[in-house]
């Protein structure tokens, strides 16, 4: 199957051979910088557009929305002229998109859409488990719990939580649950990390000796955070005198 899509993207296009006389009838695109006959400027593309005249031709407007369309931001077309800033509407993707044979891609971006269109729909499910994966529609309103029965794989969903339903439990109860297994996270994180006085990066330590050494280059005591610099050249009494590895005899490291 031969793509509409990119089939003529690096050969030369008839329309950019033009003979001195039509010079005149020309304007130089700011994308590709090649002089197109005005008829590549016609077409305002959204009555909100501000610029009076068009300066980015047809080619380059169709290549701007290909290539957002193939990237995160699916949902955001703007309008390519410097400063203008116009999103497209649908009907102005769908009649640039198949006025260069993009049908392909056209396709792709509607059914996006569509799934996207679906996904809000209170109603609408897709089955938690992995191997399932399939959508549906639920009619909520004859549902008196939380917990529904996927329509293919015949196992049991909470929709409420759109997870696999959590047994023995209500929804409230598995959001305590929820709650305090991240409680317990962060406090583990808490214990476990600490930020580099320098350059205040978090620095997670579960393992090995006080003697920190942080990507920024600077060294310090997990304990007491003292510069480590300091306490090679001076002595362990540079540890706070808190720490565990504070000494006042003036030795030299011993924790190295
Ligand atoms: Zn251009
Ligand atoms: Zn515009
Ligand atoms: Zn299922
Ligand atoms: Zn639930
Ligand atoms: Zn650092
Ligand atoms: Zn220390
Ligand atoms: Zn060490």
């Amino acid at each position: 199957m031969k793509s509409t899509d990119s089939n003529s993207d690096d050969e030369p296009d008839p329309d950019y051979i033009l003979s001195p006389d039509d010079l005149l009838l020309t304007r130089e695109c700011v994308v590709c910088m090649r002089a197109n006959s005005l008829d590549q400027f016609e077409k305002s593309y959204s009555n909100e557009c501000q610029h009076v005249q068009r300066t980015v031709c047809n080619r380059c407007v169709y290549q701007h929305i290909k290539h957002v369309l193939k990237g995160e931001s699916r949902n955001n077309v703007s309008c390519p002229e410097p400063n203008c800033p116009v999103h497209f509407t649908y009907a102005t993707i769908r009649s640039i998109l198949l006025s260069h044979g993009a049908t392909d891609l056209f396709h792709k971006y509607d059914d996006q859409l569509a799934r996207q269109s679906l996904e809000q729909n209170p109603n609408y499910f897709v089955c938690p488990y992995s191997d399932c994966r399939l959508g549906q529609f639920q009619d909520m309103t004859r549902n008196t719990t939380a917990c529904i029965t996927c329509v293919y794989c015949q196992r049991m969903i909470c929709s409420f939580h759109r997870t696999v339903w959590h047994t023995d439990m209500t929804c409230d109860k598995y959001d305590q649950c929820q709650t305090s297994a991240n409680h317990s996270t962060k406090l583990w994180l808490k214990r476990h990390t600490k930020l580099c006085p320098k350059c205040r990066r978090p620095i997670e330590k579960i393992l090995g000796c006080d003697h920190i050494t942080c990507i920024c280059r600077y060294e310090f005591c997990w304990e007491c955070l003292a510069n480590f610099q300091r306490i090679k050249q001076h002595g362990l009494h540079h540890h706070r005198i808190t720490c565990s590895h504070y000494s006042i005899r003036n030795v030299v490291c011993t924790l190295l």
